[in-house]
């Protein structure tokens, strides 16, 4: 890959995607410290990876070798585990320690450091212990007497509600959770990275009463996501001062964080919603359909579905967000994966594209990191590629957001990978001006101090990055333009494609010349 960083985000979702870390192998110095972003990513995530990195030779320590640096000390803050093997011996052994470190319990980002003398050192082939291959981590289940009372919480719930979280995706717990939610008739709601758990078309997910379903809920159970900013803290407003929690977690640290839960049920999410469902089983029971509850959801839902519609219907050029995200999810494949990141690209796209799989859905995460994108394509088409051929990646970025690793677009053409790029762009960071504002700014002769640093250049052709290698590129500033290009990217499996999306830069838009005069006179003021 063309940056370390790229590289690392990419380790990381093979590993949230296989479960087995992906490993990323980087330069001493400046190398490694390029993977910092991407370990603090998948620490924070929870997802595991193993970083390797080359260090200057262990005779120079000290004497300012070349790309010295503390390694071992400095990926102590983004890992689970950091060491450097005591001799080339000890290298099968950590590097097991490492693999082990990042699977087992909370999953996490791990980091072996490898000094160059390493490398040209003889060894004994026979003093080496056998190391076997890691195995996968134990399956952990909850307290029986805890499921009990989980069971009998959620029974006696007026107003239930499940959350799925990426936790629930990564342990695989789609089976057990996808027959909770039918058998118990119960309201779902996924995080971003929980979206396919349970198909976001199922009748029961209530995605489209999202502030509704947390407002009023009586009791919660989180099936592997946290009660942080994604989810409000689980404070008021957000949240009914009583509601009652019952957490599901691999990791007993996470249990009563922010709130204190009525249940908690320490163990893997897929063993645990098994124990839950042979419990709920015992006597007969489900929520019922026509309950007040499901009322309030469904009407909640409808009025929102509707107010998304409307924009979406709405054929004033350029094209809103709604618009874009309504004619991408007519042509989405199924089974494709959706990586997407970017301010309001993002947030809007989640709400429109939908996930029928899980462990289909990449984005900002909990870190809420921009750059991302790019590297999370490369690791799904890898993973594409491996186990269904033909499988496509969309990758839906804003304009900003591409920007920070777009040259990626290289590593994309150069192997190849079934990847369709979608560049959202409305010039700016958060939004920007149209050309006309930007001619009439030009005029002023402190052009410079009137650009507001979120505008960036008007209609740039990011398409062009991809033509540059070879891929194809679409500029399309309509509906029409828009369906036929993605039509076109789809069928065309044998390149990558990025299509560049022009849209309102401005939700609303002033007239020009106020608009400047507006940023100067904000500008005198600042
Ligand atoms: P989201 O962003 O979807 O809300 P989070 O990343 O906040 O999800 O939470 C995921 C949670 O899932 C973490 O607290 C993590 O410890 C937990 N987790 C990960 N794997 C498992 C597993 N196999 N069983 C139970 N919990 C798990
Ligand atoms: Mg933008």
């Amino acid at each position: 890959m063309r940056n370390e960083q790229a590289a690392c985000y990419a380790a990381s979702a093979i590993g949230y995607l296989t479960g087995r870390p992906g490993v990323c192998l980087v330069v001493s110095g400046p190398g490694l410290i390029h993977a910092l972003g991407g370990m603090a990513n998948a620490n924070v995530n929870c997802w595991p990876l193993l970083v390797i990195g080359g260090s200057p030779e262990r005779n120079q320590e000290t004497m300012g070798a070349f790309q010295e640096f503390p390694q071992v000390e400095a990926c102590r803050l983004y890992t689970k585990f950091s060491a450097r093997p005591s001799s080339i011996e000890a290298v099968p052994f950590v590097i097991e320690k490492a693999v082990r470190s990042s699977i087992y319990g909370r999953p996490g980002a791990c980091y072996v450091d490898i000094p160059a003398d390493f490398v040209n050192l003889q060894v004994n082939v026979s003093s080496i212990k056998d190391v076997e291959r890691c195995m996968s981590p134990p399956i952990s289940m909850a307290e029986t007497s805890a499921v009990c009372t989980a069971a009998s919480v959620i029974k006696n719930a007026k107003q239930p509600l499940l959350i799925i979280g990426k936790g629930a995706a990564y342990a695989h717990a789609e089976e057990s959770i996808q027959k909770l939610v039918e058998q118990y008739k119960l309201p779902f709601l996924p995080t971003p990275m929980g979206k396919g758990v349970v198909p976001d078309n199922h009748p029961y997910c209530v995605g489209a009463a999202r502030s509704r379903a947390l407002q009023f809920a009586d009791v919660i159970v989180l099936f592997g996501a946290r009660l942080n900013w994604i989810l409000h803290f689980g404070l008021p407003p957000r949240y009914q001062p009583d509601v009652k929690f019952i957490q599901v977690d691999i990791c007993a640290e996470e249990l009563g964080n922010n709130v204190k839960p009525a249940v908690t049920l320490l163990g893997d999410i897929n063993a645990v919603t098994k124990q839950l469902l042979e419990e709920l089983d015992k006597t007969p029971w489900q929520y019922p359909p026509e309950s007040k509850w499901w009322k309030t959801l469904r009407e909640k839902m409808k009025s929102n579905e509707a107010a998304s519609k409307e924009l979406a219907s709405r054929e004033s050029l350029p094209m809103n967000y709604y618009t874009v995200f309504y004619h991408v999810q007519e042509q989405l494949p199924r089974d494709c994966f959706v990586v997407s990141e970017g301010a309001n690209t993002m947030d809007i796209g989640r709400t429109v594209l939908q996930n029928y799989l899980p462990r289909h859905r990449l984005d900002a995460g909990t870190f809420g990191t921009m750059g991302v994108g790019l590297g999370f394509a490369i690791a799904a088409a890898m993973v594409a590629k491996d186990r269904s051929p033909g499988q496509r990646v969309i990758c839906v970025e804003g304009d900003s957001a591409f920007g920070f690793s777009g040259m990626e677009v290289e590593t994309i053409c150069r192997y190849n990978l079934p990847i369709i790029l979608l560049v959202v762009n409305n010039n700016g960071i958060y939004q920007g001006f149209d050309t006309d504002t930007w001619k009439e700014m030009l005029k002023f002769q402190d052009a410079a101090s009137v650009v507001p640093p979120m505008c960036l250049l008007p209609n740039s052709h990011y398409e062009q990055v991809m033509t540059a290698f070879g891929g194809k590129g679409y500029f399309v500033q309509t509906p029409e333009e828009l369906q036929k290009s993605l039509r076109q990217s789809l069928a065309d499996t044998a390149k990558p494609s990025l299509i560049n999306i022009m849209i309102e830069p401005q939700a609303t838009r002033k007239t020009q010349v106020n608009t400047v005069a507006k940023q100067k006179a904000r500008n005198a003021s600042a």
